[in-house]
């Protein structure tokens, strides 16, 4: 069976206050024993995936271009040495615009990372100031002419909409730019206030105002047209991409596909079995030096929440799901209501049943961010973690939710 390779880098030059994601700053003691970490983990692992033909490896974090090329082109190496990788397979990995330079990227490039996801987050200093990234716009198009020099055919941006500050106007000039930097990709995430951030500490204590729900669904909105004009077909909630160019790692995660995960907090998936590594960087390493597989938990999904899953993974997508999926009218209402629409016997949802499901994410959720983290951008949830959705619900197909 098809599946995904996640490798996960924890390392960051600075914190952002509103991330949640198992990132750490000043910890660049731990860099190489990190990296030899993570070459003795995919040998300890990789005899549980021989079944599998990996289709896709995506480096993430954190930043992992903190890390060397070298120790990147290495870890590739070994992945690739370890697992049943094809040929042909999407390599990405993730940058942050001031961990990369010209030499750089052409290091990236030969060593076999072909897909490059800057996260530029906004062209607006204020906006950025607000995030707490340290980077200015400038920085963003500075890395993406150094990756076209260098050859990059594939660049994804990641935008986040919905900071203290940002208007209507200002997110519409972020996305203007973005179109002229013609990145393959682009991913938009509303900003979330997680409570264990320091924006969240900073909103509590009535010191930051969080992302108006209103605004931010004219945000998501206001990029779907903007983007759609510009030849950009929106595939998923958060997903746009010229054609050919969607993100084949991440469409594994809504469809899915089992997939290994490496490095601290990374989670792993296959069959009704998902589970995850221990989460601090030193307590991943002492696992693993001790020659342990370094789990921190598991969970075991029954059919039912795995059809949930499934279904409201799929919905997030344009490849929707085969109405046969659903007993015959469940569906009728929202094909009515403008919310799904049945294209060839398969229910996929229109720009509105995206922003309701835009919302659904952004609403009280449970449990950690997605799988393996990167297929959800800082300070959102756009994949659903262990546990959700609701377990104690009740057990029918949840239409309801498209209409929270
Ligand atoms: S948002 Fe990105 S760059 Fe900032 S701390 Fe989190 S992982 Fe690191």
């Amino acid at each position: 069976m098809s599946a995904g390779i996640y490798v996960h880098v924890p390392f960051c030059l600075t914190r952002c206050g509103y991330c949640d994601f198992n990132a750490v700053a000043g910890m660049d003691h731990l860099r190489s024993r990190y990296v030899a970490a993570l070459l003795r983990e995919a040998d300890l692992v990789s005899g549980e995936w021989t079944e599998e033909e990996f289709v896709s490896i995506f480096v993430g974090g954190g930043t992992p271009t903190t890390l060397d090329p070298g120790d990147l082109k290495t870890l590739l190496t070994r992945v690739r040495a370890r697992f049943r990788v094809r040929g042909d397979a999407e390599v990405t990995v993730e940058a942050n615009p001031d961990t990369v330079d010209a030499v750089s990227l052409e290091r990236l490039l030969a060593a076999g990372f072909e897909r490059l996801s800057l996260g530029a987050q906004s062209f607006d200093g204020h906006v950025l100031r607000a995030l707490e990234r340290v980077h200015p716009p400038e920085a963003v198009r500075r890395a993406v002419r150094q990756a076209r020099a260098a050859g990059y055919r594939n660049l994804n941006l990641d935008l986040i909409y919905g900071a203290e500050g940002e208007t209507l106007e200002s997110w519409e000039r972020t996305l203007l730019e973005t179109i002229d930097l013609g990145p393959e990709h682009v991913s938009a995430y509303a900003l979330t206030i997680e409570p264990s951030t320091p924006l969240g500490r900073k909103v509590r204590a009535g010191l930051a105002r969080p992302p108006d729900p209103d605004l931010q669904a004219d945000m998501f909105l206001l990029a779907g047209e903007t983007l759609a004009s510009a030849g950009y077909q929106h595939y998923e909630v958060s997903n746009w991409a010229r054609p050919g160019f969607a993100c084949v790692h991440n469409l594994g995660y809504w469809e899915r596909r089992p997939y290994a995960g490496l490095g601290a907090g990374a989670h792993a998936f296959r069959g009704d079995r998902r589970w995850w590594n221990v989460r601090p960087p030193e307590q991943y390493l002492q696992l693993v030096e001790a020659g342990r597989a370094p789990i921190g938990g598991e969970e075991r999904l029954d059919s039912f929440d795995a059809y949930l899953e499934e279904l409201l993974l799929r919905l997030r997508t344009l490849r929707g799901v085969p109405a046969s999926w659903v007993y015959p009218g469940d569906a009728e209402p929202y094909l009515e209501g403008g919310l799904l629409e049945d294209r060839d016997g398969y229910l996929v949802p229109t720009e509105r049943g995206m922003l309701l499901l835009n919302e659904l994410v952004l609403g009280p959720a449970s449990g950690p961010a997605g799988p393996g983290r990167r297929d959800a951008a800082p300070g959102a949830r756009a994949i659903p973690g262990p546990g959700w959705p609701a377990r104690t619900g009740p057990r029918t197909p949840p239409w309801g939710l498209l209409t929270m």
